[in-house]
Parts: structure tokens; C-alpha cells; sequence
């Protein structure tokens, strides 16, 4: 893998659409340089492009070597023909809103957001749909409103995600009791391979998996090498005993073999063919890069909807309550903890959101109800009501309609934005936010992990999926202090082992990228790991598809946003940032969450220079990035930096940010 101290010159040459400010090594320049000749995409190495790339929406950092943007499948095959040869890793990214690290890396980026976005049929009839993966979901979902069609999974972020992303994290969001992860709603992708061949991964009958099983190349030995694993008993027996229970949907922790292995043919009566396209569901962009995939539909759901926002006194009650609501059809059913409510009083964008709340709730429970008529949604919240009063659950229960619904959704959705507000350099970080386990086992799963936290002195904030198992847990820490940090192994390590004890997932909807990869041999056992690295070694025997993700992780405390025991400087400004903690602390604020990167579809002001251009490197956050980057730098004057310059002069300080960027 290159690594950047093996930079030998420092110059500016450009060679047509490439500009190479810093050469690396003669050989990969060249071939750089090559690669740039024979792509219709554009190749940028300059500095500002990949400190721009070196980040997501996790705790890590790290330098790319370049980024490139593909303009079509060939170029794809190029870029995967300079990195087979060069050994250089290949990290496919979509709007980089992963919070696990899984766009973060050494390797060349390949930006598929901003030429792959054609969606390129839609059959009504059968309900489905077929797309390039930088197609942004609710954007797509806009379209499909007039055929009565929705993709349905979700994710908060999916005003700017991309399918691309929501495939390679099997995505899911607030109403997963309804339509569960992509992984079920996958019925193809098209698929360029690590050696650049060309394959469609869809439902196969086991006369087809025969046949594709003698087909000589990359796409045979995947195929034989799945079915040699899946026929052998002692890892059949070892998926069956380790992965997490089935009960759980939110299954996302390793390679989904226990998926692969309950489908026909190797489980009889599964429900579902062998898929590959459901493998790569939830791969990282590990295995394949997707060029297209063709996506099942739902019809749109019923006409009217309300909130029954459910007033706790304590959060606790919210377990209860929870299994309560989940016995009357729910489409969703949500927790917003105390701390978030007060965060989002300060948020300028989310404060309005505030308006149905009474008193001072330790928790709201948000349950979504759905019929054809809303009396049927009254007598639904209305027996819900009671029987929560009759448990002594619950003072206030106001019923949301209409418009305000998606006020109330806006204001749980910001949760993890908002967060980034908690002044001072501790934040709720995101490490064991993903965990999944059966509802009914919830509540004793956070006591144990309450406990665990206490006993190293933090504390969390929780929120979000309660519906479906999964409470966004996110421990307090400071990152920049040395202790924190070596925390962040501990307290993932020890809550893996708890998560264990309940057969549950260290990785629900998030992903397990570079940091949660360490501990999966704790989830799934020694043997299933080394099944994960089989299928990695068969699907990408060079290692060049988005390296360290998944399985061979590298140490998960490495190349974090924040250097440990770094003093955060103290610069003198002209404008008062003292309620931040300085300049440098705004900047740092950002988190990577990516709502800077809507378009003028979804609508809003923010950010105006991204939604001309859609390039990545005129998004508020690239600002953020760039500022926090350039300020940290020890020299005279950090702001004279030709990349501040650059990055902050097309900034038309319309301010859209200052109001819609959940981190203010
Ligand atoms: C505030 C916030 C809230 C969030 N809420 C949710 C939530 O409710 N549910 C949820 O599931 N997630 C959530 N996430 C995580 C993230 O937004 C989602 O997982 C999202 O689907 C990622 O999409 P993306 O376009 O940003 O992908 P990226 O982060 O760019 O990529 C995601 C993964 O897909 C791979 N990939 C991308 N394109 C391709 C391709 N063409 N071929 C192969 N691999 C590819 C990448 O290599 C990477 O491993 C949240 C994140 C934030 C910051
Ligand atoms: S002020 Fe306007 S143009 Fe500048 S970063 Fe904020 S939203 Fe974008």
C-alpha cells in the first residue's frame, strides 16, 4: 500500500485534467499520470482535494492519495487495472456520511456521487427500479411519488446519502419494523470485480448456481468458493451457533453469511434464492464496486399518519412503553433522550421543532401510526394511551397530524447532528452507537452497558431505533485527551462482549468500517472470521477494494480525527468565537454529517456553492475541514494558506448554514 513518506519531490506539474501537486514516487506518478490519459474522469491530488477526501462522518482521519471521479464504467476498469498493479487501495464513496470510517483511507478515493446518478428505469407494473448508486434516495423517492412507489428504506440521512452508500452499509432507518434494511429490498447489482470483469449478481435457482459454478474466471471461484463453504457442516453449525440471533433485523456486524447460508439452496424452506447482491449488501464497498442495481419497490403507505408522542418521565419507562406500542402495528417507533431535547433548544434549526413538547419529558417514545382513516389512527393511539397509563407509563400523549409530522421526525433525525453542539471538547462519540439486540432484552442490555460506562466514569445519551432493538448509545469523551482516547478500545471491547451475551450486533445500520472490525471475531467466533477473510480473499485477492474495512482492520485507535494530547491552539480573531471555545472548536463542530450536500430538489439554502457545482470540495463541511486542518498547523500565521484561500473563497456567506447545519 503507498504511504505518504514516500512523497520524494514536491512540485506542480499538470498533465492535462490531472495536477499532481505532490509527487510520490516516479513509478506511481507515472501511472498516475497514465491513468489520467486514458480516463474520461478527472484525477486530483492536491492537497486541498485530499484533506477535503481524509475524513467522514466517524473519528478517523486519514490522507488519500488522491481522488478520482469516474465518468463511466471504463474508467471504473482503468482505475481498477492502476491499483491491481500498483497495489494501491480503491475506496468507493458515496456522499462519505459513514460514521464508521468505511470511506476513510490511504488508497485512491473513487467519488461515484458525481457522474454515477441516472436512474435508469422504472417498471410500475413489477415494482422495481433500476439505478446508478449516486442516486440520493429521497430525491428518487420524489420521483416515484407520482407511480404510488417508494424505495423503502431510509436513513437519516437520506436526503443526501446515496443508495450506492446505503447498499454498501445495508442501510435501514426510522421505519425499519416496516421495510427492514436494503439487504431485503435488493433484487440485483451490477458489479465491477477487483480484476475489472463485468458481473450481475441476482437471485440464482440452484440448476443456475450449478451452472455458474462451472464458469471458469473470478465469477466461478466466487461462486465455488460460497458454495464449498456453505456445504461444509462444520460452518454451517458455526454460523448457525455464532452470528447473531435471527430474531434481531438489524444484522449488520461482518459479512452476511448466516443470510447466504439460510437461503435455497443450502437451507431448505428459507423463503429466498441464493443472492449475491444480498452479500454485498452491507460489504463496504469490500468486494465489488456497484455500478447499478436494481432495487424492489413498495407501494406508497397509507394516506394518513400521526405521532403519538409519548411523554416519559424517566427514560427507563421507554422499554416498556416500547414493547407496548410495538403490539399496535407501528410504522415507526423512536426514542429522543432528555439531553438531545435540550441540545435542540439551542439549535436554531431545531428549536421550533420543540413545539409539542409539555413540561420536561426524561424521554419521548415518537410512535407512527398509518390507516386510511384517521379514526382508526384515534382508536389505535387511544387504546395505546390507556394501556400505557394503565402501566403507569407516560404523562403526556399529544397525537401529531399533518405537516408537523415531519417537524416532529426533522427534530429526531438531527439527534446525532445536534450532538456536536455539547460545548467543550468531550463529545457523545459514535463507537457502540450500532449495537442491536432483541426489544424484549433492551432494557436489560443498557442497564448492563449503563453500568460498564459508569464504571470507567462516562456517561451517554441515548436515542433513536427502540422500535427495532438498536438505541444510539454514545458515550461522552474527549479524543484530544490521551486517557479518553485509549478508552475508546476498552469501552468498544467491553460493550462487544456484552452485546455477545445477549446474541445480538455490534453493528445495526452503521456499519462496521475500520472501527467496529476489531471486534468482530468477538461477535461471530474465531471460525466465522476467518470465513469473512475466505470471502474477502476470493471476491479481491490483491486486498485493492477498500483495504482495512471489514476484516484485517488496522488497529481501530489509529489515524484518529484528533491527535491525542494535542494542545488545541488558541488564536486571536477579529469576530468573538468565545462561546465556542475559540475558532478552531467551531470549525471543529462539524462532524462530517453531510447535510451540506442537498440538492435544490430537497430544497433549503444550504449550501449554495455545493448545490451549483455538486462538488464535494464546495460543501460547508469541506470548509470546516479545511479550517480545522490549516488552523492545527504550528506556524506563524496558520491562516495564510493558499488552500484557506481556495476553499473558503467561493463561500457566498449567505449564512444558510448558520441555520441549517444541525451543528449551528
Ligand atoms: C447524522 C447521521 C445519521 C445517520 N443515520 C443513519 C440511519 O438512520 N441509518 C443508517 O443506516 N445509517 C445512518 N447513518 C450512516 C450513513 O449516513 C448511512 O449508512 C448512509 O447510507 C451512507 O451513505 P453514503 O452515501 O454517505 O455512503 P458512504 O459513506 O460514501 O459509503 C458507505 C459505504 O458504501 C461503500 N460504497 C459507496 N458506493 C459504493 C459503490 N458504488 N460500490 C461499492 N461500495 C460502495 C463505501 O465504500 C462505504 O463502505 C447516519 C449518518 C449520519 C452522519
Ligand atoms: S455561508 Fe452559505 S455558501 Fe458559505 S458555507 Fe454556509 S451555506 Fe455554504
Amino acid at each position: 500500500m503507498h504511504c505518504h513518506n514516500e512523497e520524494s519531490m514536491s512540485q506542480i506539474s499538470i498533465f492535462g485534467k490531472i495536477i499532481i501537486e505532490r509527487m510520490y514516487n516516479e513509478k506511481l506518478s507515472a501511472a498516475l499520470e497514465e491513468l489520467a490519459g486514458k480516463t474520461e474522469g478527472e484525477i486530483k491530488t492536491d492537497r486541498l482535494t485530499t484533506l477535503v477526501y481524509s475524513t467522514d462522518a466517524s473519528i478517523y482521519r486519514e490522507e488519500p492519495l488522491g481522488v478520482f471521479y469516474p465518468r463511466n464504467v471504463s474508467d471504473l476498469r482503468e482505475l481498477l487495472s492502476f491499483a491491481s498493479e500498483n497495489r494501491v487501495g480503491i475506496i468507493p464513496r458515496a456522499a462519505g456520511t459513514s460514521l464508521a470510517g468505511q470511506v476513510v483511507g490511504s488508497g485512491i478515493i473513487a467519488d461515484m456521487s458525481r457522474h454515477f446518478t441516472h436512474v435508469i428505469e422504472v417498471n410500475r407494473d413489477e415494482k422495481w427500479v433500476r439505478v446508478e448508486p449516486g442516486v440520493v434516495p429521497d430525491e428518487l423517492n420524489k420521483m416515484l411519488q407520482k407511480e404510488g412507489l417508494l424505495f423503502g428504506p431510509e436513513t437519516s440521512t437520506s436526503n443526501r446519502c446515496n443508495i450506492g452508500g446505503m447498499i454498501g452499509n445495508n442501510s435501514c432507518g426510522l421505519h425499519s419494523v416496516i421495510y427492514g434494511s436494503v439487504r431485503e429490498h435488493i433484487i440485483e447489482v451490477k458489479d465491477l470485480l477487483a480484476d475489472g470483469s463485468e458481473v450481475v449478481f441476482g437471485p440464482l435457482s440452484a440448476d443456475e448456481l450449478k451452472e455458474k459454478c462451472r464458469v471458469k474466471g473470478p465469477e466461478g471461484d466466487i461462486y465455488r468458493e460460497i458454495s464449498n463453504m456453505m456445504e461444509d457442516s462444520a460452518n454451517r453449525e458455526s454460523i448457525m451457533r455464532d452470528y447473531p440471533e435471527r430474531n434481531i433485523p438489524r444484522r449488520n456486524t461482518a459479512y452476511a453469511l448466516d443470510d447466504l447460508l439460510f437461503s435455497e439452496p443450502f437451507v431448505t424452506g428459507s423463503g429466498h434464492s441464493l443472492n449475491l447482491a444480498r452479500l454485498i449488501a452491507g460489504s463496504e464497498g469490500t468486494l465489488a464496486i456497484v455500478t447499478e442495481a436494481k432495487l424492489a419497490l413498495v407501494p406508497l403507505p397509507p394516506r394518513i399518519k400521526a405521532l403519538l408522542c409519548v411523554h416519559l418521565r424517566h427514560r427507563d419507562e421507554a422499554f416498556r412503553a416500547n414493547l407496548i406500542a410495538l403490539k399496535y402495528n407501528p410504522w415507526a417507533v423512536e426514542m429522543i433522550d432528555s439531553r438531545i431535547l435540550s441540545l435542540a433548544e439551542e439549535s436554531a434549526g431545531q428549536r421550533s421543532n420543540r413545539f409539542f413538547i409539555e413540561g420536561n419529558p426524561g424521554a419521548l417514545l415518537i410512535t407512527e401510526l398509518c390507516a386510511d382513516r384517521a379514526e382508526d389512527i384515534m382508536s389505535s393511539a387511544g387504546a395505546m394511551e390507556r394501556e400505557m397509563r394503565a402501566e403507569g407509563l407516560g404523562y403526556a400523549f399529544p397525537l401529531v397530524w399533518g405537516d408537523d409530522i415531519k417537524r416532529v421526525w426533522d427534530l429526531r433525525k438531527a439527534g446525532l447532528g445536534i450532538l456536536s453542539n455539547m460545548p467543550g471538547d468531550a463529545k457523545p462519540v459514535t463507537l457502540i452507537e450500532d449495537c442491536a439486540v432483541a426489544v424484549d432484552r433492551l432494557e436489560a442490555f443498557v442497564a448492563e452497558v449503563e453500568k460498564m460506562l459508569e464504571s470507567h466514569g462516562k456517561d451517554s445519551v441515548f436515542h433513536a431505533h427502540i422500535g427495532s432493538g438498536e438505541l444510539h448509545i454514545r458515550p461522552v469523551l474527549n479524543l484530544k485527551d490521551k486517557e479518553d482516547a485509549k478508552l475508546l478500545r476498552v469501552i468498544g471491547r467491553e460493550t462487544a462482549h456484552i452485546v455477545k451475551r445477549y446474541r445480538g450486533s455490534i453493528s445495526g445500520e452503521h456499519g462496521d468500517g475500520r472501527l467496529r472490525g476489531e471486534f468482530i471475531p468477538i461477535i461471530i467466533g474465531e471460525h466465522n472470521y476467518l470465513l469473512n477473510k475466505r470471502v474477502k480473499n476470493c471476491f479481491d485477492p490483491l486486498n485493492i477494494l477498500n483495504p482495512g474495512k471489514i476484516v484485517n482492520t488496522p488497529p481501530m485507535d489509529t489515524s484518529l480525527r484528533y491527535v491525542p494530547g494535542r494542545i488545541t491552539p488558541d488564536l486571536q480573531t477579529w469576530y468573538d468565537f468565545t462561546a465556542e471555545g475559540g475558532v478552531i472548536r467551531a470549525a471543529e463542530k462539524c462532524n462530517g454529517s453531510g447535510d451540506c450536500r442537498k440538492s435544490s430538489i430537497i430544497g433549503g439554502t444550504m449550501c449554495p456553492s455545493y448545490m451549483a457545482t455538486f462538488d464535494e470540495r464546495l460543501t460547508t463541511r469541506a470548509r470546516a475541514n479545511i479550517v480545522r486542518e490549516m488552523l492545527n498547523e504550528v506556524k506563524p500565521d496558520p491562516w495564510d494558506s493558499p488552500e484557506m484561500m481556495e476553499i473558503l473563497d467561493l463561500c457566498l456567506a449567505c449564512k444558510g448554514c448558520k441555520r441549517e447545519c444541525p451543528s449551528g
